[in-house]
């Protein structure tokens, strides 16, 4: 997903679907957190000419040292730097490698992701006045750069390293991958062993299921990647299409089609003439977070909407949806490049 550091409103909603808004018949449900999603968490400095438009988000002011419960204040001291820092701020304790690019731009944007801080300016502005800006800032600019960077921990965390043993998440558990000629006989050269370490003593929160992929001992990390990648594809629309007959019948719909997405943004969607989409990788969560995009997506064929009437039928097939929508919200994905 490519994405210009442009207008406060593009930078906010980068999480979401970068196109147009869809059309009033179409629905979708879309992931806020999601490795794959990178979101960008960013804030345009207000306006260096009058004429730009204000900035939707406001930051809290910075009350910084005078105030002694701001996190930043609360932060360890830290040094934050950007991959491509060209330049260096000390921002109340800590320090701040950010990278700055001159744009074509009428005010100074600041965008705050996984790698850190990089600020686009317009050729004009003098870096003293940046820097000001930047100081202006400095309680929102650490909060994004501690938040951001726990998140890239759990990213680095989450990427598999495709080999024998890789452990993957499926249907909310987790599943260690073997390599194995002797699957490649089977359906799809892949097999769900249920049993694996299911002996006495099984220690808790070790995995007890084991995908056995038909390949050599040989096989490439891209290999054993699209292995187990189209095993996870297929078991996805099986279960999809198990969860989306339960309910149907439970909400009285009927859908024209379901088909597997591997959107970038979106969990799920539904369109007025009653085609379903779902995302492929919901396939890592435990059912009850299945359950609800379905019944979510399920739900719109009722109410084409977000209205209070669209929640109420979404409560009536899964009346505690809101803890599945949390998982949907902070669980991180594997990272599968
Ligand atoms: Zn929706």
């Amino acid at each position: 997903m490519t994405r210009k550091a442009g207008t406060i409103d593009e930078s906010q909603l980068s999480l979401f679907d970068q196109s147009a808004p869809p059309p009033p018949s179409f629905f979708a449900l879309q992931p806020a957190s999601s490795p794959e999603f990178s979101p960008r968490v960013a804030h345009t400095s207000p306006p260096v000419p009058p004429a730009v438009p204000q900035p939707t988000f406001t930051p809290p002011p910075d009350i910084g040292s005078a105030h002694p419960v701001t996190l930043a204040s609360v932060l360890a001291p830290a040094v934050f730097e950007h991959p491509q820092a060209d330049r260096t701020i000390r921002l109340e304790a800590h320090v701040v490698g950010y990278a700055l690019r001159r744009a074509r731009r009428r005010s100074i944007g600041f965008v705050v992701d996984t790698e850190g801080l990089s600020v686009n300016a317009p050729k004009w502005v003098s870096v003293g006045d940046i820097e000001s800006a930047l100081r202006a800032k400095a309680a929102w600019i650490l909060r994004k750069l501690a938040e951001q960077q726990e998140r890239g921990k759990r990213l680095q965390a989450a990427k598999v390293d495709w080999r024998d043993g890789a452990s993957i998440p499926f249907l909310g558990q987790p599943v260690i991958v073997v390599l194995d000629p002797r699957a490649a006989a089977t359906r799809g050269g892949a097999l769900l062993n249920t049993d694996a370490g299911a002996v006495q003593g099984q220690i808790e929160g070790v995995p007890r299921l084991t995908l056995h992929i038909g390949l050599p001992h040989t096989a490439t990390p891209a290999q054993i990647r699209d292995s187990v990648q189209s095993w996870l594809q297929r078991q996805a629309r099986r279960v999809f299409e198990e969860r989306c007959q339960i309910f149907t019948q439970r909400l009285g719909v009927r859908y024209t089609r379901l088909s597997l997405s591997s959107a970038q943004t979106r969990w799920g969607s539904a369109s007025a003439n009653g085609s379903i989409r779902l995302n492929w990788r919901l396939i890592h969560f435990a059912l009850p977070t299945i359950d609800y995009v379905v019944a979510h997506e399920l739900a719109h064929l009722r109410e084409m909407n977000h209205s209070p009437r669209f929640w109420d039928v979404v409560r009536s097939v899964m009346p505690d949806f809101e803890q599945a929508r949390g998982t949907l919200r902070n669980d991180v994905l594997p990272v599968f490049d």
